[in-house]
């Protein structure tokens, strides 16, 4: 098997695992990257001191002993990171009004149900679903009698499964009448499976959903570690235009620059629509692929205006949505009427001591407005990237009187940043949104009619996030 070379492209989580799972295999690897690092959507960037995050939030298998965990010990010591979990998941605030989402299920039912009594059927059906799904495990092995005795496992859960994952968080939203309970399941993407935001509570509630401090950067380093520890080689700037066919088998890649480079196997854990129609040139799709593309809806792309303050922000919350008395303008397609910011006063290393990063997310499906505005007009796009941030600020310093004058630095990324580092889709956040048309089962590995490739990643698993990395490459691994 040593002879065996397979060529990764990106490495991102998808990227870094798939090398790991095919080393460990005895496969000769190499992951092509574009980008100077590692990581791909999980990452962050450091300014004058401070550490900017964009992508975990949570990190599913936090817990020792469960089902994730014990899969991220596949692929690196996961023991090594140290996890944060605040009992608040967020807090939801409209002037003088404010709800609290719990982590724990229990807590989070005391307090809906204190704050909204009229909405206690909808409430106790929801926080129900959250403590049902807590148990749930997905499969973890292709066996005949391993499956078997998964299905009678998950009987249970099924009846609850079939009822729920046909809502959207819009349509469970018009259960609520209290307005700031409906906000919490309308405001994000109403398109998104209802199931999405349980599972995610669900894992909470049972622990198994922390934050890791140090952030992507602290995890991706160490499981480029263990990539590299394994004898795996990555080769960063080599973005891959082309990916070679000879009688319908891959058989390598060129570079941008012009390089060729063999291989017996291509794994793509890139974007997968650059992958299929531009690197493949769309030659091995069937329509149930174009399907795929034309209709299922991505996650949004998003600006995210990060600063850095001189306050510890000591006993304020980690992560607030804000509704706001008026709509603020993002591009020409994307208004606002709240604003989310994460205070990362939890993690003493973005920050010097005393000090606070914190991160305003801003969803936006406008990709094409900023990717053009930065090609055509950098001091325009500059100016737009400002005046957001001035907005942005001004609500921020509004609800904290205390942060006027205290901030040091400021750093805004906008859609043509994702694209540009990430190169995925639609500056997509995150994949394809899991919704009711897309249910939870992964899409093909493989294409038609195209032997010795395969892709993972969050293209292939509707819902993304970093599990969906491991979970894909684990999977081709076997079928490998
Ligand atoms: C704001 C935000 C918050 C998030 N929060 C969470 C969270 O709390 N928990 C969670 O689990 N997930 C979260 N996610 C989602 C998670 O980050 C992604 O789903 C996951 O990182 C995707 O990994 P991937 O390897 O599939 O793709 P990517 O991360 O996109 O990696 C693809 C890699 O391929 C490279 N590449 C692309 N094209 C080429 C080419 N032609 N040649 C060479 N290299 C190429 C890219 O540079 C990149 O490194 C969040 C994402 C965002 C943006």
């Amino acid at each position: 098997m040593e002879n065996k070379k397979a060529l990764i492209i990106g490495a991102g989580i998808a990227g870094l695992c798939m090398g790991i799972y095919l080393r460990k295999k005895g496969y000769e690897t190499t992951i092509l990257e574009m980008h100077t690092i590692s990581g791909g959507l999980a990452t962050a960037w450091k300014k004058k001191g401070y550490t900017f995050e964009n992508c975990i939030h949570w990190l599913v298998g936090s817990k020792v002993g469960e089902q994730m965990n014990l899969m991220w010990k596949e692929v690196f010591d996961i023991n090594q990171l140290k996890f944060y979990e605040d009992e608040i998941f967020q807090v939801i605030e409209k002037n003088d009004e404010r709800l609290i989402i719990y982590r724990n299920a229990d807590k989070l039912e005391a307090e809906l149900l204190a704050k909204a009594p009229e909405d206690a059927t909808a409430i106790k059906e929801f926080t129900g679903l959250v403590r049902l799904f807590s148990t749930f495990k997905f499969p973890d092995s292709d066996a005949f009698f391993s499956r078997m005795l998964y299905y009678v496992k998950i009987v249970k859960y099924l009846p609850a499964m079939n009822k729920y994952s046909k809502l959207t968080m819009a349509d469970y939203a018009q259960r609520f009448k209290n307005p700031l309970l409906k906000h919490f399941f309308d405001s994000g993407i109403g398109e998104l499976s209802l199931l999405a935001i349980v599972f995610s509570l669900a894992w909470m509630h049972n622990c198994d959903a922390g934050y890791p401090i140090g952030g992507s950067l602290k995890m991706i380093g160490l499981i480029e570690e263990t990539y590299k520890k394994l004898g795996g080689e990555i080769k960063f700037r080599a973005k891959v235009k082309q990916i070679q066919v000879e009688n319908n088998r891959a058989v390598g890649v060129v570079l941008e620059n012009g390089e060729q480079i063999k291989a017996d196997v291509v794994i793509s854990a890139a974007d997968g629509y650059a992958t299929i129609y531009k690197m493949l040139e769309g030659k091995f799709v069937d329509n149930k692929i174009n399907k795929i593309y034309e209709t299922y809806k991505p996650f949004p792309s998003y600006v995210q205006v990060s600063f850095g303050v001189n306050d510890s922000f000591k006993d304020e919350p980690g992560f607030i949505n804000i509704l706001l008395d008026h709509e603020i303008e993002i591009d020409p397609e994307t208004r606002m009427n709240n604003l989310s910011f994460r205070i990362f006063n939890y993690d003493p290393t973005f920050a010097p001591p005393g000090k606070t990063a914190i991160v305003c997310f801003i969803p936006t499906y406008n990709y094409e407005y900023w990717i053009t505005l930065r090609e055509n007009d950098n001091s325009l796009y500059a100016d737009q990237k400002n005046k957001i941030a001035q907005e942005v600020i001004a609500i921020f310093e509004k609800r904290f009187p205390f942060a006027h004058d205290k901030i040091e630095v400021l750093d805004v990324a906008t859609p043509a940043t994702v694209f540009r580092y990430t190169g995925n889709w639609k500056a997509s956040m995150e994949g394809w949104l899991l919704t009711p048309a897309t249910g939870f089962g992964q899409l093909p590995a493989t294409l038609p009619n195209l032997k010795n490739f395969y892709m993972v990643g969050q293209w292939i698993s509707p819902g993304g996030g970093l599990p969906s990395g491991l979970l894909t490459a684990r999977n081709v691994s076997k079928i490998i």
